[in-house]
């Protein structure tokens, strides 16, 4: 037997194990899937089902299968599988034998020791039962660590500095937030909270019943009682919410759920970003409330957090990170994958109690966020030159997203999209990489619908599509170099601009600026700056309309251009704001006479 030691992290919906070789930590994977699903089961003939094909039975046979056992690790309660009952820890064992077979086969040869992950809120029997499985899967059980404590060893955080880390963990069955201290190299938990029963399953949840709503509404048939369709549509609704993470919207389609008058009955529908995010609302709040509870009992205030770690595949959902950054004000990292942080971690503490020195995991993440210039309308007055993110700073490797932009003007028949790279909320701050034009829209009101697309792989390759939504019109380019940074000119005429803008030391200038893809509206420096910089826009504007005014118009905005600029040297707000209102009336004036 060899002397490797396995990083286990024992999910309620999924698990992963981690090991370390060719000079870091990996988890291992299998037919390409890392992430084995927590189900065990008996097929209808008897065979033992592990991961995916106990997962793909359980709606036809959940009699023969068992999900979320975790949920049930600790208490003397036995569980049914086909004729046979078992204990908690038993069925547990079943999944920690998958993933050591699974890790034997990758590395060729056998592996005895573990270290397996339990929530931060287990108690000594929870904890106990999980070390009896790993004993029973044929582990010698080393340790079993916090699953907050393992996330921030996947980060590699600063050990050496003293700080207070959230975690928020938000998965398939579960939600837990932790607060953790690092003090002196020491990792304490300070208080966890949260709640066993929400996680994505009941997204997916939510998705379901609205399909077969829809399917009611549409054909008149019920089908919730058909075990096959719902088995087929709870497939497409979890497909169709991860989608919505990295697009704006997203068609499910089933064929052939049902008949009538013999007739094929199918389900063809669209769901948006914002009718899902409406749909989970309820339970991302409660999400919120449980930070709350959990700053309570460990006697913390929001500002006392140095950083933010997203753990569980339920935070890829993009509204999960608005609504954190929202309350906290703190911009969450999840540059490492959220769904395999917590067996990195573990496979990092394993790693080192087997004496390795480099125990570097092996993610690779975009250095830079890349973008679109767009026009937004800020306090209702429409500035250009504005830099909308399309794949953020950090995200992993390779990266595809998809946002979903509108024309501005009626008629409109051309859309120019303009590439940067960078972290200005100001398009022209950033570095341009590349531009295209798309010709012969539709003649439509402004609000025809556009989808920038950009996917981006290991080499620093990305590719960039526009698509006219209804007709599919479309064009692309690729740019191969896209991970070269601004030179140094560049940068230093960057930051000579924000200079002019700030009077502030340059401190507090570095962190205003250091991510601004969603600034937090909630603060005064943020509503300071939106400020200045709608007005800036808004000079510009003027400046560039001035020579086409009658006489009259133009004085006035020259005057007005200039009160403004003086009254953004002295941050002078009230005049900011009395004087922009009526420069804004003089051009929608002169717009309007164009
Ligand atoms: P975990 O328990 O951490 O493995 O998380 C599993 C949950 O994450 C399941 O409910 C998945 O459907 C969900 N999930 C995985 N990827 C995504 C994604 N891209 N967007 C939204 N949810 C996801």
């Amino acid at each position: 037997m060899s002397d490797l030691i396995a990083g286990i992290d024992l999910g309620t919906t999924n698990s992963e194990i981690a090991v370390y070789r060719d000079g870091g930590i990996q988890v291992v994977e299998k037919e390409g899937e890392m992430i084995m699903p927590s189900y065990t089961g008996l097929s209808p003939q008897g065979e033992l089902l592990v991961g995916t094909p106990a997962k793909n039975q359980y709606v036809l046979y959940p009699e023969l299968t068992v999900k979320s056992i975790k949920r049930k690790m600790g208490t003397s309660e036995r569980v049914k599988l086909g004729e046979k009952d078992f204990a908690p820890q038993e069925i547990s064992a079943m999944i920690l034998r998958a993933l050591k077979e699974r890790a034997e086969y990758a590395v060729g040869e056998k592996i005895g020791k573990a270290i397996i992950t339990v929530p931060a809120h287990f108690s000594d029997p929870q904890r106990q039962a999980t070390r009896e499985a790993g004993e029973i899967a044929g582990f010698q059980v080393l340790r079993i660590i916090n699953e907050p404590t393992a996330a921030s060893l996947a980060y590699d955080l600063d050990h050496e500095m003293d700080q207070t880390i959230l975690v928020y963990d938000l998965g398939g069955g579960t939600f837990d937030v932790s607060l953790i201290q690092i003090q002196k190299g020491v990792i304490e938990v300070l208080a966890s909270h949260g709640d066993n029963n929400l996680g994505g399953d009941d997204f997916d949840q939510k998705i379901l019943h609205w399909l077969l709503e829809r399917f009611r509404n549409e054909t008149g048939v019920d089908i919730s009682e058909d075990r096959r369709c719902v088995n087929r549509l709870l497939h497409a609704a979890e497909e169709a919410k991860k989608r919505l993470s990295f697009e704006p919207f997203t068609f499910i389609r089933e064929d052939h759920l049902a008949e009538k008058d013999g007739l094929a009955l199918h389900l063809n529908v669209e769901l948006s970003r914002g009718d899902f995010e409406k749909m989970i609302f309820e339970y991302l709040d409660k999400t919120l409330d449980s930070i709350h509870q959990a700053l309570n009992d460990a006697g913390k205030a929001p500002d006392e957090i140095s950083q933010i770690l997203l753990v569980g595949g339920s935070t890829r959902i993009p509204a999960v990170m608005e609504l954190i950054i929202n309350l906290t004000g703190v911009i969450p990292r999840q540059d490492i994958h959220p769904d395999l942080c917590v067996a990195l971690g573990a496979g990092v503490l394993a790693s080192r109690e087997m004496g390795v020195k480099e125990d570097k995991i092996l993610v690779d993440v975009t250095p830079f966020t890349f973008g679109i210039e767009t026009l937004e309308f800020i306090d209702g007055y429409p500035v250009s030159d504005r830099f909308s993110p399309v794949i953020y700073r950090n995200t992993p490797l390779p990266a595809s997203r998809t946002q979903l932009y509108s024309t501005v003007d009626d008629g409109q028949d051309a859309v120019a999209i303009k590439i940067y790279q960078g972290e200005d909320d100001v398009a022209s701050n950033n570095l341009l990489i590349g531009d295209f034009l798309v010709q012969g829209l539709r003649n439509v009101p402004a609000g025809n619908q556009i989808l920038v697309r950009m996917d981006l792989d290991l080499d620093g390759i990305l590719h960039v599509s526009a698509t006219e939504k209804q007709t599919g019109l479309s064009k692309k380019i690729t740019i191969r170099d896209s991970f070269t940074q601004m030179d140094k000119e560049q940068r230093s005429l960057a930051r000579h601009r924000l200079d002019s803008m700030f009077q502030s030391p340059e401190k507090e200038q570095e962190e205003t600026f250091s991510y601004h893809a969603m600034p937090d509206e909630s603060s005064a420096d943020s509503s300071l700056r939106t400020r200045i910089i709608s007005a800036r826009a808004l000079v510009e504007k003027s400046q560039r309309l001035v020579p086409s005014m009658n006489s009259e118009d133009r004085s006035e905005a020259e005057t007005l251009n200039h009160e403004i600029l003086e009254a953004i040297e002295e941050q002078d707000m009230e005049t900011i704001r009395e004087k922009v209102e009526t420069l804004a009336d003089l051009l929608f004036y002169v717009d309007d006479n164009q």
